[in-house]
């Protein structure tokens, strides 16, 4: 390749790139009693401006009964355990994941590029949140976002959750992130492999700048972790990373049956 087009094609990443990290040095946080909160993101700069003025954002409560039910496939997850990192980003505990981990959707099939966690979860069902909410985040070859979203609940039993536990020995309490040596059992991290039973819609990016047009799965069957590691990470995330449940304005809610 011509060595010029591969300076122009870095130097139009790197402006790309500053754009992004520029944008991600406005400050916003979770504390609606200040003035960098979720009801103030769209004010804080033009490009959280769907924050305050979109019509399809995310998360949203699910209401039981009011959903489409619709025969869709099942989503087929093809996730390898090798983290890279787990990073503190003062916003969330971020595990970041080397190329080539994947899922197929009613959507079409995309990358894993992370995952995160929110305190408490961000959807609820009928108004109840969950512990925890992890968050997979994937792109598709069009550059469109999908997440999967997994509840996550306190074990009756007190058991440990093993992803979980790699994650938070890893994760730093302050913003950094720590190259990971070990893998993590991604698998302890889902439902199923096949996951059958999922509500799907379009909606948002929860954190700003709240961009539209991503396609939400999220698992009805929960995950568990033992009530110290919830809290652990809690703690980690400052007691609250979750944005508050978005209107629906007439989006058509599905919820998966069996497709066999
Ligand atoms: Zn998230």
């Amino acid at each position: 390749m011509n060595k010029n087009i591969i300076r122009t094609g870095l130097m139009s990443l790197a402006i790309a790139m500053s754009a992004t990290v520029f944008s991600a040095e406005v400050h916003w946080d979770y504390d609606d009693t200040g003035t960098a909160g979720p009801s103030n993101w769209g004010n804080l700069s033009p490009d959280f401006a769907l924050c305050g003025t979109g019509q399809a954002q995310s998360p949203i409560n699910f209401i039981s009964g009011t959903e489409v039910t619709a025969e869709l496939k099942k989503l087929k997850t093809d996730y390898d355990s090798d983290g890279l990192n787990v990073q503190n980003n003062g916003h969330t505990i971020q595990v970041n994941v080397a190329p080539g981990s994947t899922i197929k959707t009613p959507t079409g099939k995309y990358a894993l590029l992370q995952y995160h966690f929110h305190f408490k979860s961000e959807h609820t069902v009928d108004g109840v949140h969950a512990g925890l909410e992890a968050h997979f985040v994937h792109m598709n070859k069009k550059g469109k976002l999908g997440v999967l979203g997994v509840f996550v609940e306190e074990d009756p039993e007190g058991k440990e959750n093993e992803a979980l536990k790699t994650i938070l020995e890893n994760a730093p309490h302050d913003i950094a992130k720590n190259t990971l040596t070990e893998e993590i059992d991604v698998e302890a991290l889902l439902p199923d492999e096949k996951i059958e039973h999922f509500w799907h819609y379009t909606g948002s990016l929860t954190t700003p700048p709240c961009s539209e047009g991503v396609k939400w799965y999220v698992a009805q069957k929960h995950i568990y972790a033992s009530a110290e590691q919830i809290e652990e990470m809690a703690a980690l995330v400052h007691h609250k990373n979750n944005r508050p449940t978005q209107a629906i304005n007439g989006r058509v809610i599905l919820s998966s049956q069996d497709d066999d």
